[in-house]
């Protein structure tokens, strides 16, 4: 639990949600702020700030609850496509700090553009960004 975190306020009943599912660990709650019919949080309960400091296993087991929260969504809202996003660190645009995945319901031309769109200034350094990358 951390002080002043919305989403521990959430796990600990401080602040109410539209719960979809939970165990033990984990909590999958309606994004307040949604962009399809369908958008679902999931959180581990514990308090990590994002993927960075939070235990393989757990990860782990945040994947296979977003499995299942993807495969009610295709259930019983008819979604035909599920987006699984996360964001880490205030740069990569993360704006609550306990870790969560989106998971986000897709519909035929639903118009939602989920993708970054290439840049051809990066894609002339593959090799060195490579290179860089794996420490050679
Ligand atoms: P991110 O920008 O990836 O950190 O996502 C944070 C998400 O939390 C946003 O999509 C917000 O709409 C959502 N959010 C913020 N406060 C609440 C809340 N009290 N209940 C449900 N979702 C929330
Ligand atoms: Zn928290």
């Amino acid at each position: 639990m951390s002080e002043d975190c919305i989403f521990c306020k959430i796990v600990n009943g401080e602040l109410s949600c539209y719960k979809i599912w939970e165990d033990e660990d984990f909590l999958a709650f309606l994004d307040i702020n949604p962009v399809s019919r369908g958008h679902v949080l999931v959180i581990p309960k514990r308090h990590y700030e994002n993927i960075s400091d939070c235990d393989d296993e757990t990860l782990g087991k945040l994947n296979v609850v977003c499995k299942k929260i993807g495969l009610m969504l295709k259930d019983k809202l008819g979604a035909t496509g599920v987006n699984i996003v996360n964001a880490s660190g205030k740069d990569a645009q993360q704006s609550v700090f306990h870790l969560h995945y989106h998971v986000v319901a897709r519909y035929p031309e639903d118009g939602m553009d989920l993708w970054f769109h290439g840049k051809e200034k990066f894609g002339n350094q593959l090799e060195e960004i490579a290179k860089k990358i794996c420490g050679e």
